[in-house]
C-alpha cells in the first residue's frame, strides 16, 4: 500500500455503514481506508478537514446526453463535465443518442472518445446504442469496453437513431443476453402514443395527454415479458408512470433481472405548476400529477425504483418553443440534480444517506463500477462536499451548461456543493475549476 498522502476529515462522512465523524486515508487516487474522526494525521499527508459540511461519495450520473460531436452548441463534454463538478458528480455516463456520429459501431466510440478525452472535468464512460440493423456491431462494442446498450421502443426524437419493433427487440435482446450484457429502454410503446390525442401548441394538459401513462405501462409490459423469456438483464429508463410499478415489483419477485430508474424533474416538478408554453420542462415521457410523484417517492423509499439520474438533454434554446409538439424534448438539470433532489428528499424525511444510495452506490452498481460509488477502502477518492443546509436561488447565468435553460430558474434549493475531488484532487473549489483530470472509463469485465 502507498503511503498515505491526504486525509479529508469530516463531522458527517457518509459510508455505506451509515453517516458518522470520519477521517478519509488517501493514497494514489484511492481510499485506503474510513478511520476514526481524530485519528493522527500520518507524517507527510496533507489534512483537509470540511469541518461540519458533508463528505459523500461523489455522484454517480449514468443518464447524460453530451451530444459532441455534433450537436456541440447543445452541450459538450468541456461543458457538461464542468457543470457535472460543480454539481458533485464525479463520473457520468454518455447516452448514445444526440451526438453525430451516435454510438452504434466502434468507430463512432473511438470518435467519441476521442472528442472527450482532453475535455472532461469528471471521469466519462459511454453507453452503445442498438438499432434495426446493427446486432451485428453489439459484441464488438461491449468487448470495446460500453456499458450496455440503449434502445427506443417508440420514436427517439432524432432520425439517425430509429427505435426497435417488438422482433427487432426480441432479437437484439438475444444477441446482448448472449454476452450478458445489459439492455437499456425508453419505454413508451407507439401504438398507444399514436392514438392519443395530439393537439399540439402551448397546453401541457394538452402535451400531458398525448404521452399517457399506459404507453409507458405496456411498453413495460412487453419489455418485461422478453426478458423473462430470454433471461436478459434489462434496465428501464427514466419512469414517469407510477402505474407501471405493480409490474415492475411483481417481476421482481418472479426472479426477472429488471432495474429502474426515475429523474429529479419526475421527483420535484409536477404537471400541475408547468405553465402553458413553457418547454423547458418537456420530456418524454412527461412530468405527471402530484399524486403520481408521492408514488415514484414511495418506490424509491420502498427500493422497487433503484437509482436517480439527471437525464440531462438540452438543446439551444431556440428549439424550446412554446409549442410544446414541436419543441425539444429534454430538460436540463445536471448541474441541479444533487440540490434538487436533496431539496425535495430532506423534506420528505428521507437523509442524505439515501440520496448517496440513489444517485452513486446504486448507479455506480447498474454500470458495474466497483471502483466508484462510496466512501470505503479500495474506492476511488472521489468526494462531494456539501453544505446541506445552505441554501440559493437557481439562476440561469450561473449554471456551466451551455444552455442556460432550466425548469429550475428561480426554484430555491437547499444543499451547496463547496467542492468537489476527483481520484484525490480537488477539481473544483468554490466555483473555480482546475484543468480537466477526467479520466476515460470503460466496463471492467
Ligand atoms: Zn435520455
Amino acid at each position: 500500500m502507498s503511503d498515505v498522502e491526504l486525509v479529508l476529515r469530516s463531522t458527517r462522512v457518509i459510508t455505506p455503514e451509515g453517516m458518522r465523524a470520519a477521517s478519509v486515508a488517501v493514497a494514489a487516487g484511492k481510499i485506503t481506508a474510513v478511520l476514526g474522526y481524530s485519528s493522527a494525521v500520518p507524517s507527510g499527508a496533507r489534512l483537509e478537514d470540511v469541518g461540519d459540511d458533508v463528505l459523500l461519495p461523489g455522484l454517480v450520473d449514468t443518464h447524460v446526453h453530451v451530444n459532441d460531436p455534433g450537436r456541440t452548441e447543445w452541450e459538450g463534454f468541456w461543458t457538461a463535465t464542468r457543470a457535472a463538478a460543480a454539481g458533485g458528480i464525479t463520473t457520468l455516463v454518455d447516452m448514445p443518442l444526440n451526438s453525430l456520429p451516435p454510438t452504434t459501431t466502434v468507430d463512432h466510440l473511438r470518435v467519441k472518445q476521442k472528442t472527450a478525452a482532453d475535455k472532461a472535468h469528471v471521469d466519462v464512460g459511454f453507453w452503445g446504442g442498438a438499432l434495426p440493423g446493427n446486432t451485428g456491431d453489439l459484441r464488438p462494442l461491449h468487448e470495446a469496453g460500453v456499458f450496455g446498450f440503449k434502445a427506443f421502443l417508440s420514436p427517439s426524437g432524432v432520425d439517425e437513431f430509429p427505435h426497435l419493433g417488438q422482433d427487432e427487440l426480441a432479437r437484439t435482446m438475444a444477441e446482448i443476453a448472449s454476452f450478458d450484457g445489459l439492455l437499456i429502454v425508453h419505454a413508451e410503446d407507439p401504438h398507444h402514443l399514436a392514438a392519443a390525442p395530439q393537439h399540439g401548441g402551448p397546453r401541457y394538459a394538452d402535451f400531458l395527454a398525448s404521452r399517457p401513462r399506459d404507453a409507458e405501462d405496456t411498453a413495460i409490459a412487453q419489455l418485461i415479458a422478453q426478458a423473462k423469456r430470454l433471461h436478459a438483464r434489462v434496465h428501464v429508463l427514466h419512469l414517469s408512470s407510477a402505474d407501471a410499478l405493480p409490474l415492475i415489483a411483481e417481476a421482481r419477485r418472479e426472479g426477472v433481472r429488471i432495474t429502474v430508474e426515475t429523474c429529479p424533474h419526475y421527483l420535484t416538478l409536477t404537471a400541475e405548476e408547468v405553465p402553458d408554453g413553457a418547454s423547458e420542462f418537456k420530456c418524454c415521457p412527461p412530468i405527471r400529477e402530484s399524486a403520481n410523484q408521492d408514488l415514484l417517492w414511495q418506490a424509491l423509499a420502498d427500493g422497487t425504483i433503484d437509482c436517480v439520474v439527471t437525464d440531462h438533454s438540452p438543446s439551444t434554446a431556440d428549439l424550446k418553443t412554446d409549442d410544446f409538439a414541436t419543441a425539444w424534448g429534454g430538460i436540463s438539470g445536471l448541474q441541479l440534480s444533487l440540490a434538487a433532489v436533496w431539496t425535495e428528499a430532506r423534506r420528505r424525511g428521507h437523509g442524505l444517506e439515501d440520496v448517496v444510495r440513489w444517485m452513486s452506490a446504486r448507479t455506480a452498481g447498474l454500470a458495474g463500477l466497483g471502483h466508484k460509488g462510496a466512501i470505503e477502502a479500495g474506492r476511488d477518492a472521489d468526494f462531494a462536499v456539501l453544505a446541506p443546509d445552505a441554501a440559493f436561488t437557481v439562476d440561469p447565468a450561473a449554471l456551466q451548461h451551455r444552455n442556460r435553460v432550466t425548469a429550475y430558474a428561480g426554484r430555491t434549493l437547499h444543499g451547496v456543493v463547496r467542492a468537489t475531488w476527483l481520484r484525490g484532487e480537488r477539481v473544483f473549489d468554490d466555483g473555480e475549476f482546475t484543468e480537466p483530470k477526467g479520466r476515460l472509463l470503460t466496463r471492467t469485465p
